[in-house]
């Protein structure tokens, strides 16, 4: 079963042509003229919804930092079995929170034109081991079998977006596992047989599958196969549809072959480039130590710049349980004067809306101190709560280094730590940390 591959623009765009040819675009030019004012119009309202959706994200975003923060800390502290199980409760209750909201924002993403693609070599066997292990403890939960196996055959490099790509690998995954109780989960990779560029991704799991008569509707928005799977299984009904706009996105195709009772395949492919310059391969991101040898963060010089005292204090303490001693600043203005009366930092963690100086601000005025005494540009992590708008291409074209959103957890700041320092600095701080 596959689906309409056109974003909405486009179709109405389609639409206006079509009508334009059969009613003839000079016979009835006040009719075109009517319908490209009606779907002006609509496009406009459709842009004011992205962008309510922007808004409100960022509003709800910025305080479930800090209940899963909080969440997170108090689950390291000494809790009883009670208390344990009721935290727990809470971090799962808000990662789906989380969770439906990242889908929301997808779709309004999608339907508005602003969902764009990154051009990065990947290496296919290190994307899907990523997701397969994030998988895996699920799977060994419910006594699933989880395997994955690539067709030699095709290139171990590619050109295409890796975060979309886990996106659309862990959702199918996802699902597999949440509607399979026995079996196997089986994902493969194939040459695509029809010549073009790219491969073919399957599937495959022994779960509860999907009615014929459901099967058409599966991608749809808000679509779930039946009544009952939402009081079992809960769920939006989003995840598909997202998934299949960015396979079309990515040049595919997306399909479903499925019994009640035997099992569900996703099928899809996708038309990506294989990597083969050195060019696109010195572009590829590891942040594996060589070795597997855990790193030393101690020496670090690390400077936080946020006005809320308690995302201050969550990114604080991630940093401290790491050994990390980072100097604080509220606002960019402080950052900065920090940055022109310190030694230099190892790493800035730069949140995006401050007052009295936002961090693109003082971004751009560490940048210009940096020129003026010759100093190596210090890698500034901007940290934010906007995820609608293109907000990581604002902040690197201004001059920050990285980017995490909001609400971050732990593995998302130790990654950028692995990657952007990979040497710790000599000088030791005397000051104890406060836990
Ligand atoms: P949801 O988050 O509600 O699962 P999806 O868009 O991911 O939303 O899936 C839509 C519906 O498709 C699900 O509610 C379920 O009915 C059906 N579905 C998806 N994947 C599977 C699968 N592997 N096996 C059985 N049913 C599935």
């Amino acid at each position: 079963m596959r689906k309409s591959k056109l974003s909405v623009p486009e179709r109405n765009r389609r639409l206006l042509k079509g009508l334009a040819r059969e009613n003839g675009t000079i016979d009835n030019a006040e009719l075109t003229d009517q319908l490209r004012v009606a779907i002006q119009r609509a496009e406009e309202a459709n842009r004011i919804k992205s962008d309510f959706l922007a808004e409100m994200s960022h509003e709800i975003r910025t305080p479930m930092n800090g209940v899963l923060g909080l969440a997170h800390l108090l689950r390291d502290s000494n809790l009883d079995k009670q208390q344990r199980e009721y935290v727990d409760g809470i971090i799962a209750a808000s990662d789906s929170m989380l969770m439906i909201m990242n889908d929301i924002i997808d779709v309004a993403k999608i339907e508005s034109g602003y969902m764009t693609l990154q051009q990065e070599c990947i290496i296919l066997e290190d994307l899907i081991c990523d997701v397969i292990a994030l998988y895996g403890p699920r799977a060994n939960q419910k006594h699933l079998d989880i395997d994955c196996a690539i067709d030699p055959t095709l290139s171990p490099r590619w050109i295409g977006d890796p975060t979309r790509m886990k996106q659309i690998f862990g959702n199918l995954i996802n699902n597999a596992l949440k509607f399979t109780d026995t079996g196997f989960i089986r994902v493969r990779i194939l040459p695509r047989g029809d010549g073009a560029d790219g491969f073919l991704c399957r599937v495959e799991d022994t779960g509860i599958g999907i009615a014929k008569a459901a099967q058409g509707k599966i991608f749809e928005k808000f679509c779930q196969a039946e009544e009952t799977i939402f009081r079992q299984f809960g769920g939006a009904g989003l995840g598909l549809n997202i998934v299949s706009h960015l396979v079309y996105m990515m040049g595919g195709d997306i399909w479903v072959e499925s019994e009640p009772g035997k099992g569900t395949t996703f099928a899809f492919t996708l038309t990506l480039q294989t990597a083969l310059s050195a060019r696109d391969l010195s572009s590829t991101k590891t942040n594996k130590e060589p070795n597997g040898k855990r790193r030393d963060y101690r020496h670090l010089r690390v400077l936080i710049a946020e006005d809320i005292e308690m995302n201050m204090m969550i990114i604080d303490h991630i940093l401290c349980k790491h050994h990390c001693r980072p100097d604080k600043a509220a606002n960019g203005q402080a950052a900065l004067d920090m940055v022109m009366s310190n030694n230099p930092y190892d790493i800035i963690f730069m949140d995006y809306q401050m007052p009295i100086m936002d961090g693109l601000e003082a971004t751009a005025k560490i940048r210009e101190f940096e020129q003026t005494i010759a100093r190596d540009p210090v890698v500034i992590v901007a940290v934010t709560a906007a995820a609608m708008v293109d907000d990581r291409k604002k902040c690197l074209d201004g001059g920050m280094t990285d980017y995490i959103n909001k609400p971050y957890r732990e593995h998302d700041i130790m990654r950028v730590l692995d990657e952007w320092c990979p040497s710790a600095s000599p000088i030791v701080r005397q000051e104890p940390c406060k836990d």
